[in-house]
């Protein structure tokens, strides 16, 4: 039977020439063949030319997302394999200094929709698009065969699963589940992870290397971890020898387990405080008191997933920002993130700069941070790149 094929209207062949690897719906003339979710479809410009081989995502605005762009491969588990090996191969090469990393980090690794991330001998796999779906039981294989793991767990239930119409599923996929709690190190810190109940896959993996420059800055130092998730930026400011940390989240749950990060690593409890509560609420209540700190850091959850949503983003960006900076002493640094695909780094940096104003600060950039280099950016992808973060000097 020939392969399934979408005919592109006349001229959307253009992102497809550049190598994007995304077909929108509204790019696609007509549907050859009956494909359904999952199947590997060839895409054809108007002019009968061969673009790329694709999986096929019926309900998705993105119709379909490319594995190849040579008409010679087969998509079938040989070639899923072939590029979890390069994935792996290119993580090895990295010498983290962790054994916690991504793996495989989907379209950047010319695997839509996968992601895989590995937590000393478990893997959490995310299957996020149709084609992943499809491919799962083969990837799991190539992935037992290829890392060895004690166990993978699935964690396919991130929002993005409903655009593609898949519901969410979580579970034991291979091996055992471990019976303890999972610790992963990362640079010397031991961290428990929650792999089957925790954020995203259980831990930030993407910001091991600004936690590591936190620790580095924090000597000395009182230290706001706002969005603390599990501690990992309080307990490296810790390490590195700050006075005090205080740690606010609104998930009671990660609070607990970050109180119980320090302990794992003999930090000294004494010198950390936990808020439950709103951060935008506690920035309020702590300058209302005028209270003061020597580092802040704000890491907060995705305020615009996509560049629809960016301007309200901002806004929550510019107030969190604005009252951090207020918080700040003289000499004081301000860490702050947006892991908001919707909001470019150029765009946060105005945000900030606006917030600098308003709080009537002179401020410049240290440093600027971005996700590790096991979650890679395909050059052909831009939106791989989401984490973008400024090291801010209060002068
Ligand atoms: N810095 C963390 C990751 C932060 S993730 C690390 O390195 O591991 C974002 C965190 O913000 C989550 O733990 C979530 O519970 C918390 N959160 C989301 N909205 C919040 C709000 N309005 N106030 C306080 N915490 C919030």
């Amino acid at each position: 039977m020939p392969q399934p094929k979408l005919i592109l209207a006349p001229g959307r062949e253009r992102s497809l020439e550049r190598r994007h690897p995304w077909v929108f719906a509204s790019a696609v003339a007509r549907v050859e063949g009956a494909p359904q979710s999952g199947d590997t479809v060839d895409i054809v410009s108007a002019r009968g030319q061969f673009l790329a081989r694709a999986a096929y995502s019926h309900p998705s605005q993105i119709r379909a997302r490319v594995w190849s762009w040579n008409s010679d491969e087969a998509i079938d588990a040989a070639f899923l394999r072939r590029r979890l090996a390069a994935a792996i191969a290119s993580r090895r090469m990295l010498n983290l200094p962790s054994d916690g990393m991504r793996l495989v980090h989907a379209e950047s690794d010319g695997l839509p929709g996968v992601v895989v991330d590995q937590y000393g001998n478990a893997l959490v796999l995310q299957c996020l698009s149709w084609g992943a779906e499809r491919w799962r039981e083969p990837v799991a294989d190539a992935l037992m065969e290829l890392c060895q793991p004690e166990v993978i767990i699935e964690r396919s239930d991130a929002d993005v699963r409903e655009l593609e119409g898949l519901p969410p599923r979580v579970g034991l996929l291979r091996g055992k589940q471990p019976t303890g709690p999972l610790l992963v190190t990362e640079a010397g810190l031991q961290f428990e992870v929650d792999l089957s109940g925790g954020h995203k896959t259980g831990f930030y993996l993407d910001q091991c290397a600004n936690r590591m420059l936190a620790g580095s800055l924090a000597a000395g130092r009182e230290v706001l971890d706002c969005f603390s998730y599990t501690g990992g930026f309080a307990a490296q400011a810790l390490r590195g020898g700050a006075a005090h940390v205080t740690l606010v989240d609104d998930s009671a749950a990660a609070l607990e387990l970050a109180a119980r990060n320090l302990a794992h690593n003999s930090l000294p409890a004494g010198k950390a405080e936990f808020i439950d509560g709103d951060a935008f609420q506690v920035l309020r209540r702590f300058r209302d008191a005028g209270r003061q700190f020597d580092m802040v850091i704000l890491d907060p959850p995705k305020f615009a997933p996509t560049r629809a949503t960016a301007e309200r983003a901002a806004r929550g960006y510019k107030d969190i920002n604005l009252l951090a900076l207020k918080l700040l002493r003289l000499g004081g640094l301000l860490l702050t993130f947006s892991c908001s695909g919707g909001v470019d780094a150029a765009l946060f940096q105005k945000i900030v700069a606006g917030a600098a104003l308003d709080a009537g600060v002179d401020a410049r950039i240290l440093h600027r941070m971005s996700q590790g280099g096991d979650h890679p950016v395909a050059l052909n992808f831009p939106e791989g790149e989401y984490l973008k973060g400024l090291v801010i000097e209060v002068s």
